[in-house]
């Protein structure tokens, strides 16, 4: 008996020989609420859930049931002891009765007698000697599916009254909404995982990348201050990726790439560390050598392992690389130094006729000076044109899918600047062919004040053009090394002042990498910025490698899923996984969530699904010269480029 039961005896309930213990009820809603703030699984809630209802109602036992993995037949998770327990476990040996009718037909079933309604012969004939008579299920529905089915018994036949029903229902539709909220949490786990390992590993290989590599690197030359020996860098490049690319297609040269792992993978010690640095080059760390010498030795194994003859395309070929080795002995040289070497080699032996391997000498150095020297060029080039007025904005929509096409002008819920550079010879370059030159060459301050300062000046400009067409909200790009300048917060101040911009017009982008980075700096400019309206949002989310919990600490309106997810969206389950929950995560903690490099309508219509709401790329709109856009943003154009995507 429940000690609802036993209370009701001694004292006569008031509103009949069955009814609902209220504070009980109470205390099993204060119990659910405290359950769900620690780490509960699927089964607490279900067996809280069980219990809960046996204390609140005056029934002789409650019981829930749920779907085994596979479907179907429902297994017992929890059942209140005794006589309600022991008709569970017939039901779920039976795989009959009214649980699974309630759970089949999704309709709550209730019996008053379960021993003569001749429904389920083989249970009704069993729970004769058990003693339960009365018995109603519940079905618990969320999300379109049903998660599982909470079962009253009572040994007398008397059926449920409404406010005893009532009770029940609301358990187990409360009950229901924790297990979304845990099933969307064991997503967002899942997805994290994933997103860890993904900003560590090649997806396409599996091998570690670039940042993994150098710390590997880093911590091997450290350790030969304590075991002195040489620690080596072999520089791996394709010859002929491009050409399979370009024959085969992109497919073959993917199983080029995945084939080359492989065999370098075998021709290596397994402590060796093997990594993908990008594109066409593999990297590896050899520790413990005897001799510099020794490195060759490795090097020839791995040539020769590529020599052997492979299918692609229903073909046989083989594939040669050409490899640069760097050695150290010295603890005091750095990742960095060591890497460059190996690939200033890499690139000797590309020269010298590829399929061979070169050690780094003072030769390689000259021309890796050489190309130093480039580099000066190209930064007093830009010093120069920061000067001459030869850099440009241009600005790439962000789409708002809900707004569009009602409301055609807040279907553009911002704007991304984008620097150019009109070169005097090369035409217009990217942001991404100078980018990073300015921050080498000490320019990206100068460059990031003028951005600034240029895109508050547009956007104020549109207004008095355009009215209510004009774009609502400008983000403008602030690198790593702007966000560790403490003047960078009083400049953001400044601007806006002076073009008289309502702050939270504004969006600063900041990667995912530069504030995890230098945290002790960049929080606090950060919340500088937030204090003075300003908005944050966080770009090329999911490339750095950073928890999503320590992501969430900084204080960002708004998450840029980088290009990279997306442009896996349509193959790869994983990145959809990532994409989506990045979603959810986004509308829960009420982030702006915008997914880049939207460049066709099936990644459009792919995105729609999984309920995004904001786009940006070039299937949507190009980055365009602001005269360019003006056109737009008077008659936009992408909503007809959508080819009427439905929405
Ligand atoms: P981002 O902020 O992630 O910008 C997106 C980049 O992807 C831009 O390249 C844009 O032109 C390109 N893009 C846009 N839609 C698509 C698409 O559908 N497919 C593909 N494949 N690409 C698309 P861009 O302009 O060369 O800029 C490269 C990076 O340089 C930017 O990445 C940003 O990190 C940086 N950058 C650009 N402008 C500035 C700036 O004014 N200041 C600073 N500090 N960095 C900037
Ligand atoms: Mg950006
Ligand atoms: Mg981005």
């Amino acid at each position: 008996m429940t000690s609802a039961r036993r209370r009701s005896a001694g004292a006569p309930a008031l509103t009949g020989a069955h009814d609902v213990d209220t504070d009980a009820l109470a205390a099993v809603l204060n119990d659910f609420a405290a359950t769900v703030t620690g780490d509960f699984s699927v089964d607490d809630i279900l067996s809280q859930l069980g219990s809960g209802v046996a204390r609140v109602l005056d029934v002789d036992g409650a019981g829930v049931m749920t779907p085994r993995a596979g479907g179907g037949v429902l297994r017992v998770v929890f059942a209140t002891p005794g006589p309600a327990e022991a008709v569970e476990r017939l039901e779920e040996s039976l795989g009959e009765g009214p649980c699974h009718d309630a759970y089949l037909s999704g309709e709550p079933v209730a019996v008053d007698d379960l021993t003569s309604t001749g429904r389920w012969p083989a249970l009704e004939r069993r729970a004769g000697a058990v003693g339960v008579r009365a018995v109603t299920a519940v079905p618990m529905r969320a999300r379109g599916r049903l998660w599982g089915v909470l079962n009253l018994y009572r040994l007398d036949s008397g059926p449920l009254t409404a406010a005893e029903q009532a009770a029940a229902t609301t358990l187990a539709n409360l009950a229901t909404s924790y297990l979304v909220v845990a099933a969307d949490r064991d997503a967002a786990r899942n997805a994290q995982d994933e997103l860890a390992h993904r900003a560590t590993h090649d997806p396409l290989t599996d091998l570690p990348t670039r940042w993994m590599f150098f710390e590997q690197v880093s911590h091997a030359i450290a350790g030969l201050a304590r075991r002195p020996g040489h620690v080596g860098v072999l520089f791996l490049d394709l010859d002929a990726l491009k050409e399979a690319n370009d024959t085969f297609g992109h497919e073959a040269g993917d199983r080029l790439l995945t084939t080359v792992a492989e065999r370098v993978r075998g021709a290596v010690r397994p402590t060796d560390v093997l990594a993908r640095l990008g594109g066409d080059e593999f990297v590896v760390l050899l520790e413990d050598l005897t001799t510099p010498g020794a490195a060759g030795t490795v090097a020839q194994r791995i040539l020769d392992s590529l020599r052997v003859p492979y299918r692609l395309a229903g073909r046989a070929v083989s594939t040669s690389v050409s490899i640069g080795i760097a050695t150290t002995d010295d603890p005091a040289q750095t990742a960095d130094a060591l890497v460059s070497q190996a690939d200033s080699a890499m690139y000797r032996a590309k020269d010298a006729g590829r399929g061979r391997y070169e050690v780094f000498d003072a030769v390689t150095h000259a021309a890796e000076r050489a190309r130093t020297t480039a580099q000066e060029r190209l930064i007093a080039d830009l010093t120069h044109a920061l000067r001459a007025g030869e850099l440009v904005l241009h600005y790439q929509p962000i789409v708002d899918l809900l707004a569009a096409p009602a409301d055609r002008e807040r279907g553009v819920y911002a704007v991304e600047a984008l620097v150019r550079w009109r070169h005097p010879t090369r035409g217009v370059l990217p942001a991404g062919a100078f980018i990073d030159a300015a921050v080498g060459g000490g320019l990206i301050n100068d460059l990031g004040a003028w951005v600034l300062a240029e895109a508050c000046r547009q956007l104020t400009a549109w207004d008095d053009e355009l009215g209510a067409r004009a774009p609502q909200r400008v983000f403008v790009n602030v690198s790593t090394q702007e966000l560790t300048d403490p003047r960078l917060p009083g400049r953001v101040a400044d601007t806006v002042r002076a073009h008289g911009l309502d702050p939270r017009r504004l969006t600063l982008e900041i990667t995912e990498s530069g504030v995890i980075s230098h945290p002790e700096v960049t929080v606090s400019a950060l919340e500088q910025v937030r204090a003075l309206g300003v908005q944050l949002a966080i770009d090329d989310f999911g490339t750095g490698y950073s928890s999503l919990g320590r992501l969430l600490e900084i204080p960002a309106t708004t998450l840029k899923v980088d290009q990279s997810f997306t442009r896996g969206l349509s193959g790869n389950r994983d990145a959809a996984a990532v994409v989506s929950a990045v979603l959810l995560l986004g509308h829960n903690l009420r982030r702006t969530v915008v997914v880049e490099g939207v460049e066709n309508a099936e990644t459009l219509e792919a995105l729609h699904e999984l309920g995004c709401t904001h786009v940006q790329g070039y299937f949507v709109s190009m980055p365009q010269h602001p005269d360019e856009l003006r056109v737009q943003l008077v008659d936009p154009p992408w909503l007809a480029a959508t080819a009427d995507p439905g929405y």
